[in-house]
């Protein structure tokens, strides 16, 4: 049996709160948004808006309600396997923290197994688990390696992100073309050159 323990995030935002509560309180926000950028919330097109909006951002916001056991699910197998285990091009939609607007793109994760290997499938939902949060790349990419390499005790762990932010591209200073690329390196990721060069020439 694996015994994984993470160390939640500081603050979960709203926990225990039910979600009806959460969802009615939500659309009457997005309903005074609406009303602010100064529309008319009786508007045929407008109508249901809130409830949307509220419907929308819950979903984009789920990962607050998901915790690393229950994602995870008992995936973990034993496996005598020491090479290298790439999943590349996990798409990515997560939602900045500052602007409350999109980012989104593709993480490329490595590990090096040490007896244990996980399900490829559940590294794609600890990526969602996190981006399903109000996000900044930098910590998104940092809690990703983290938390795998917790899970599967792996020799290392490599994590890239490379992510376009709307509220780049669409305000501020409008660079339509500028991509963020993060990376966080754990155990033989870091430590190791040639292994970190394998990585990196793996994702390209
Ligand atoms: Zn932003």
């Amino acid at each position: 049996m694996i015994i994984v323990f993470i160390t939640p995030r500081p603050n979960p935002p709203h926990k225990g709160e039910g979600i009806h509560i959460k969802g009615k309180h939500m659309e009457e926000h997005f309903r005074q948004i609406i009303v602010a950028v100064g529309e008319d919330p009786k508007r045929e097109g407008l109508l249901k808006t809130p409830y949307r909006a509220a419907r929308a951002f819950e979903f984009m916001t789920q990962g607050y309600k998901k915790d690393i056991k229950e994602v995870v699910n008992g995936a973990i197998f034993t496996s005598d396997s020491d090479e290298m285990v790439i999943v590349k091009d996990i798409e990515l939609y997560s939602m900045c923290e500052h602007h409350l607007l999109p980012f989104l793109g593709r993480v490329h994760v490595g590990y090096v197994p040490n007896g244990k290997i996980i399900g490829l499938s559940k590294i794609a939902r600890i990526v969602d688990m996190y981006a399903r949060r109000l996000q900044v790349q930098e910590n998104l990419t940092k809690e990703i390696a983290k938390t795998l390499m917790e899970v599967t005790g792996a020799l290392g762990v490599g994590v890239v992100i490379e992510a376009k932010h709307l509220c780049m591209m669409m305000r501020g200073v409008e660079k339509q073309n500028s991509s963020m690329k993060t990376s966080c390196l754990l155990g033989v990721f870091r430590k190791d050159d040639a292994c970190r060069k394998e990585f990196l020439s793996l994702i390209q």
